[in-house]
């Protein structure tokens, strides 16, 4: 319910990304008065668009992302649905160019491919749509005392900094937050950030012409999977979008991407690994991303706690940066938002009266902390997950091993007769922060991408159990040959001995 009326109290969100604009709608929907602060220009302008066309850049929603815009606004999870591609499965690309396709789910369950511009423009416009939102963009904000509840911006437009007061500030501010090197000088915040030796470089592959005359472009891959060129060290990976085209991004060691310094090195290099994927990007075509795109670095951040008495909050990248290999980052930070969401409301935050000056707010100040405690090891868990599964992208899915302990996996999960799919909890995680302790045997993409009622700590318990039992089963497998050989050894030689 929204409310309204003078007395409503004013929360600040830094940051208009697609966390950002969530945190603002649950909090406004909980009658909070909320001003967004967004230090780059309105994303909706024609000049902010242009400038994002320039690069297609998108990101794979699953079942927590949704669960968490379906929990704030149920209308908008409905409207994003209709915008995605579902890619159903790996596409593994090997160096002969052979493709081997890994369903994600036995039961058809999807992750979803989604512009991240168009994501984060409708959470923009969904959030403005919500009476008591107003965003203000060109505002960076550049200190803040939280104390006296106080935040310094400057408005780049008027070139002129500005005050302004709030009563609870909310961090959505991305992995270099301002918001979080504030807290830090208040708080005893423990922090760990690290870069991984790896950059990556994001790179276009067009559209293919219309299947039939005046119809739409074609895709040049399956538009239903998320293709993977995976090669040890390093590997390409592709993403569709709504015109036909992929967007693919490359990671490598920083030092290979050194070594290509040159146009015809970057040619050979792609020839040599990607075969297949080359002469659908076009030479022309890779050598201008090539050069046009950044290289950016990929890091990974932890910190704890994330709040400050009643006053503060940090959310999503803010919070907890993590490497992309999971396709986590975006789905942990909406769901921050719905976990917060959930903590608000069952301690009875009332965003309608004022708190008298100098004094508190407990039932803010200890859902905050609750907040804190709790969802830490959440954090931590696919910090660690997203970390794990970049090798398992690049180097393990190409190993025998791996396919061996996936089958394996598969038939253990084949026993488990229950099948949830990801919408069934959504209703529930509108009121509750997470609802089952699973049973059964559950592979590990499946808790992560499709189980949104399990935490990230529950299933990474969970996939540790599964593995130390996977483990025995080999050891006991092993021994058992060992046995069998022996005994057939020992038989043979007595055998040999007895005779006359
Ligand atoms: C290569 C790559 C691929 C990824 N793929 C996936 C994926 O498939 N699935 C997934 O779930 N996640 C993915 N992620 C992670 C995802 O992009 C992030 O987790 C997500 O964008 C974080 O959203 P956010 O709103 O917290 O921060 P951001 O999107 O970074 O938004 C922060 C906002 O704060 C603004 N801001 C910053 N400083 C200030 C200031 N001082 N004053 C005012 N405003 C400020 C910024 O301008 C920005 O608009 C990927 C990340 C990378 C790098």
């Amino acid at each position: 319910m929204t409310a309204s009326g003078p007395n409503r109290r004013k929360a600040v969100v830094v940051g208009a990304g697609p966390v950002g604009c969530l945190a603002a709608m649950s909090l406004a929907k909980m009658g909070w008065s909320v001003d967004i602060y967004e230090g780059r220009p309105d994303m909706r302008l024609p000049s902010s668009k242009a400038a994002a066309q320039q690069r297609s850049i998108n990101l794979a929603i699953s079942a927590r992302g949704l669960a968490a815009i379906q929990a704030i606004d149920p209308g908008a999870a409905d409207r994003f649905l209709s915008t995605v591609i579902p890619m159903h499965g790996r596409m593994i690309h090997d160096a002969q160019g052979r493709l081997q396709s890994q369903p994600y789910d036995r039961d058809g369950q999807c992750i979803n491919s989604i512009g991240r511009a168009f994501l984060n423009e409708d959470l923009l416009k969904e959030a403005l749509a919500v009476p008591g939102i107003r965003a203000f963009f060109q505002h960076k904000v550049a200190s803040i005392d939280f104390d006296r509840r106080i935040m310094k911006l400057q408005d780049v437009e008027a070139a002129r900094d500005v005050d302004v007061s709030f009563d609870f500030c909310v961090g959505a501010d991305g992995s270099y937050s301002i918001v979080r090197r504030q807290l830090m000088r208040v708080v005893r915040m423990d922090y760990q950030q690290w870069y991984i030796p790896h950059d990556y470089l994001e790179l276009k592959m067009p559209a293919g012409p219309p299947q039939e005359p005046g119809g739409d472009p074609s895709f040049l891959l399956d538009p239903n999977h998320l293709h993977i060129w995976p090669r040890h060290t390093f590997m390409l990976i592709a993403l569709p979008n709504k015109d036909g085209t992929f967007t693919c991004t490359l990671f490598a060691p920083t030092a290979d991407f050194d070594r290509l310094d040159s146009d015809e090195a970057i040619v050979r290099w792609f020839s040599e690994h990607f075969p297949d994927a080359l002469p659908l990007i076009g030479e022309q075509a890779l050598l201008e991303d090539f050069h046009r795109n950044p290289r950016s670095a990929l890091m990974s951040i932890k910190a704890r706690p994330y709040h400050y008495k009643d006053r503060a909050v940090l959310l999503g990248d803010a919070a907890h940066a993590m490497v992309p290999f999971y396709g986590q980052g975006l789905n942990c930070g909406l769901e921050d938002v719905r976990v917060l969401d959930v903590l608000l409301r069952e301690a009875q935050v009332d965003a309608t009266s004022q708190v008298p000056e100098g004094e508190e707010d407990g039932r803010l100040a200890s859902a905050l902390a609750r907040y804190s405690e709790t969802r830490h090891e959440d954090l931590v868990a696919i910090c660690d997950l997203a970390m794990d599964n970049y090798v398992e992208m690049r180097h393990a899915v190409t190993t025998v091993a791996y396919r061996f302990r996936k089958a394996l996996d598969n038939v253990l999960y084949s026993f488990n007769r229950k099948s949830v799919a990801a919408q069934d909890v959504f209703p529930a995680l509108a009121k509750t922060t997470f609802v089952n302790a699973p049973s059964g045997w559950l592979p590990l993409y499946t808790m992560v991408s499709f189980r949104p009622d399990i935490s990230y700590s529950t299933l990474r318990r969970r996939f540790q159990r599964q593995t130390e039992i996977l483990e025995l089963a080999g050891w006991l497998s092993v021994g058992a040959a060992v046995g069998t050989v022996g005994i057939t050894c020992v038989t043979l030689l007595r055998r040999l001995y007895s005779r006359p």
